[in-house]
Order: C-alpha cells, then sequence, then structure tokens
C-alpha cells in the first residue's frame, strides 16, 4: 500500500506528465502546419482569440469550461484532453518503473558502482525515468501526427535515436550489439513488406515514415525488445485495421496511419518486454 507522501509525490509527477501534455497538444497542433512551436501565443482554433494562462491549466480548463472556448462557446476536441491525461499517465508510469518502492525495471540497470559519479544510484534512476518519458513524449505525439497526417516528421527519429545514444550509458545492459542489430531488427521485415505490398498489390501498407520509426526504436530497446514491439504494433494495428472495417469507417483498399500502433507497440515493449518473451518461451 502506497503511503499518503507516495501519492502526493504522484499528483505531481502527474500534474508535471499533464503540463507537458498540454505542450505536446501545442506540438501536434503547430508542427504540421509548419508553425513555430514554442514562440508566439496560444489561440483558439474556432475563433483564434487568444488563449491565457487562466484557459490554458491543463484537464481543468476544459472540466470547468465545459470544453468549450471561453470567447466563442464553440466545443473544444476531447483530444485535447486526451493528450493532457495521457501526458500525465506516462510520466507516472515512467516513474513506477524506475522509482522505489516499485522500480520493476531498475533492477536491470547498469550497477551504480560502475559509474564514477557522486550519488550514481539516484542518477541513474532520474535519468532513466527522464529518458523513458521523452521517448514516450515523442512516441505519443508522433502517433498523433501520423493520425493526422499519414507523416511522421523526422525530428521524432532523432529524438528516439539520441535517447537510445544514452541508453547505451546508462539504461538497462543489453550492450551495444543488441543496439546496434535493434536498428535492423524490426525496420528490414518492415521494409521488405512495404517493397512486397507496393509491388505485388500496389497497396502502401507500411510508410518510410514507420520503417525509420522502427529503426530508431530498434537502435532505443536492443533488438530482442524490438522484436516484441514490432509483434504487439502489427497486433494492435491489426486488430485496429479489422475493427475500421467492420464498423465501416475505411474500404478495403484505404489506407490508414500505421504509426499509432507501431508506437503503441514500442510504449508496452518499453516496460513490458521481458515478461511478455518470457511468456511466450514458456509455450515453447
Ligand atoms: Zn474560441
Amino acid at each position: 500500500m502506497l503511503s499518503p507522501l507516495y501519492i502526493i509525490v504522484y499528483l505531481f509527477v502527474f500534474a508535471i506528465g499533464a503540463i507537458i501534455g498540454s505542450f505536446l497538444n501545442v506540438v501536434i497542433y503547430r508542427l504540421p502546419l509548419g508553425l513555430d512551436c514554442v514562440k508566439g501565443f496560444s489561440f483558439c482554433p474556432a475563433c483564434k482569440h487568444r488563449l491565457y494562462p487562466k484557459d490554458r491549466v491543463p484537464i481543468f480548463s476544459d472540466l470547468f469550461l465545459g470544453r468549450k472556448c471561453r470567447y466563442c462557446k464553440k466545443p473544444i476536441s476531447p483530444r485535447y484532453m486526451t493528450v493532457e491525461v495521457i501526458g500525465g499517465a506516462l510520466a507516472c508510469a515512467s516513474w513506477t518503473a524506475f522509482m522505489p518502492p516499485i522500480g520493476f525495471l531498475a533492477d536491470s540497470l547498469p550497477a551504480a558502482s560502475t559509474l564514477p559519479l557522486p550519488h550514481a544510484e539516484t542518477f541513474l534512476l532520474i535519468t532513466n525515468t527522464a529518458i523513458y518519458f521523452i521517448v514516450l513524449c515523442a512516441l505519443l505525439t508522433l502517433a498523433w501526427i501520423d493520425h493526422d497526417t499519414m507523416e511522421i516528421p523526422d525530428r521524432f527519429h532523432i529524438i528516439i535515436a539520441a535517447c537510445g545514444i544514452m541508453m547505451l550509458f546508462f539504461g538497462p545492459g543489453t550492450g551495444l550489439k543488441s543496439h546496434l542489430i535493434g536498428i535492423a531488427a524490426a525496420s528490414v521485415p518492415l521494409f521488405i513488406i512495404m517493397i512486397v505490398c507496393l509491388f505485388a498489390r500496389g497497396v502502401e501498407a507500411f510508410g518510410f515514415g514507420d520503417v525509420k520509426l522502427m529503426a530508431a526504436a530498434g537502435f532505443f530497446l536492443g533488438w530482442q525488445h524490438t522484436l516484441v514491439a514490432l509483434f504487439l504494433g502489427i497486433l494492435i494495428g491489426g486488430v485496429y485495421g479489422v475493427y475500421l472495417l467492420a464498423a465501416g469507417k475505411k474500404g478495403g483498399e484505404e489506407h490508414f496511419a500505421f504509426g499509432p500502433a507501431l508506437c503503441a507497440g514500442i510504449g508496452i515493449a518499453m516496460f513490458a518486454a521481458d515478461p511478455i518473451i518470457n511468456w511466450y518461451l514458456g509455450f515453447l
């Protein structure tokens, strides 16, 4: 049972995640339009009225204003609050994975004694929590942009690959070889499927952005966990595709963005790849 102090810590971690989620909303909206994501005022997408800090308190502004713009009363898309809540949840998940008392991924980190740093253990826990949260934020943002535009901007691949470099030094000890093989482990099969579908049936099953995503994620995760991510991604995308067909939202030849499914697979693999591998090996 978590003590009251931990509940307060979790509320604080959730709030930080939700505030960052609020910024991710800005990126999701502005990046595809080529607008500056940092400078400039926030504005209502409907009436273009400038939004002040009181209009932009994550989650609460939406709740208290009944998901309507304060100025034009037009409804605000539920996606803004959804991204803020997911941002908070991802921060809590990253925290739970590494920080005591739960810290179920902390055991797989390199031994603190191998780092010539003061407070090496605390450094490792905070660094890994931050890296995980950054990658999850990149996945959340690129998934939403891919869903909207069917394109994944390259900067997200670069962020994930850069976090992969950090993982080489401070992350769970899978070694350089595993990370290098990871670049090709899922991206090459995906690329082959893409080429085969393109030439055999003239359909684009995956985009090149998906291939690059799996290359960057493979470098971040190492090859073993990347294969789990790919398997989960294809499973989730397949189920979602069947749902779209069954619900009549897309025709048989129509294309839908596969990036969000791959992102979900990568996100789950970051936390649960080892139990999934062990579970699978139990059947052999
Ligand atoms: Zn408005």
